[in-house]
């Protein structure tokens, strides 16, 4: 019997989490835990992934949220390493790269126990991004790195990982698994839906903590929509920010944050994506929706080297411009990301 810990706390994680422990599933000699970190715990945050996506219940929810990177990362490894102490498991399964990734990272290295990093070996570059420091730290204490793309390996081959005592597997992405498994199930969500429109989403600190970036994007947005009705589903980080603002929002269709089954109703639908969500700029290309990146750079450079996804930064005329005049990539039938079957590949290494 192998006995495997899933460390989770934010909604990207529930997503990845879902489809692989529908693959732990099937097996019998596989024990998972999972143990919810609090991070993120609202019910639209939370509660209804677990639910929409039936991922087993949480065996520990540690409730930690609500705090600064180091209160939150701090509270995180000592509550997990109790929980690893008690439960003893063979392996810690943690995904991407969020406080809850390097806590859970921490807390079993130090224990002894093997660990294995889903969604591995990639970079921003960008060392001000909390979640660049994560990937880094996280991927230089686990035991295995499950890759999504070959660039990802390229990544821990320039950081002289050949050389350092692990396995570093290409396993493919676990998000396209959730992908093609949640599409047939798709929700229309409670709100009208235009015949044509365009799917966005806007959380990332380096926009949101920004106020000229955050103000430049939503102005770009707002005209936007003036053209081709925006449906936004609201992170609370953004929601709270917006409010206290004097931001202008009034041609967006801002709407609360959805569950996974009716994003993928959205993502079946749309015209086009813009984000600055890692995750949704993958759907982009599994729905073969283009996308437009509001950042500087990304982790799936691939995406945008064969141009399914333009990079517009915080700029208001490029993100206008490239909505206006770019022409994208709409062949999507390429394999970038393994085609759906990273969670066997993955479970295949950890037996
Ligand atoms: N998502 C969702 N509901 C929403 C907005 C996003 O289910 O209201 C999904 C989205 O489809 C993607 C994931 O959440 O699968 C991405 O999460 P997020 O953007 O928070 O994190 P990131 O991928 O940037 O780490």
């Amino acid at each position: 019997m192998i006995k495997i810990i899933t460390i989770i706390g934010a909604r990207p994680q529930f997503i990845k989490a879902a489809a692989l422990s529908r693959e732990i599933a099937n097996y019998n000699n596989i024990e998972e835990i999972i143990v919810h970190t609090g991070q993120h715990f609202d019910a639209n945050m939370s509660d209804i992934f677990f639910e929409q996506m039936e991922i087993p219940k949480p065996h520990y929810n540690l409730n930690i949220n609500g705090l600064g990177h180091g209160a939150m990362t701090g509270q995180m490894l000592e509550k997990i390493e109790e929980v690893l102490v008690k439960e003893k498991p063979d392996w810690v399964l943690i995904y991407g790269d969020t406080n809850s990734t390097i806590a859970g990272a921490l807390a079993a290295k130090k224990l002894h126990i093997k660990v294995a990093h889903v969604e591995a070996g990639l970079r921003s570059f960008n060392m001000e991004m909390p979640e660049e420091v994560n990937r880094i730290l996280t991927d230089r204490i686990s035991d295995i790195l499950f890759c999504p793309t070959d660039t990802a390996i390229e990544n821990l081959k320039k950081e002289g990982y050949d050389n350092i005592d692990c396995q570093t597997i290409k396993s493919g992405d676990i998000m396209q698994d959730a992908a093609i498994f949640y599409s047939k199930k798709e929700q229309k969500p409670n709100i009208e839906i235009p015949e044509e429109f365009i799917l966005a989403t806007i959380h990332r600190a380096e926009n949101t903590d920004d106020p000229s970036r955050l103000g430049a994007i939503l102005e770009a947005l707002n005209e936007i929509a003036k053209q081709t009705p925006i449906i936004l589903p609201l992170h609370p980080r953004t929601a709270k920010i917006i409010q206290n603002s004097e931001f202008k929002t009034q041609n967006l269709k801002i709407i609360e944050p959805v569950g996974y089954l009716e994003m993928v109703y959205m993502l079946n639908r749309c015209k086009l994506i813009m984000t600055d969500s890692g995750g949704l700029q993958k759907e982009a290309f599994f729905f073969a929706k283009p996308c437009m990146t509001m950042r500087d750079e990304t982790e799936w450079v691939e995406l945008i080297k064969n141009n399914y996804n333009v990079l517009v930064g915080a700029d208001k005329g490029k993100i206008i411009d490239t909505f206006k005049n770019h022409i994208f990539n709409l062949d999507f039938n390429i394999n970038l990301y393994g085609n759906g079957i990273a969670a066997k590949n993955i479970l295949n290494s950890l037996k």
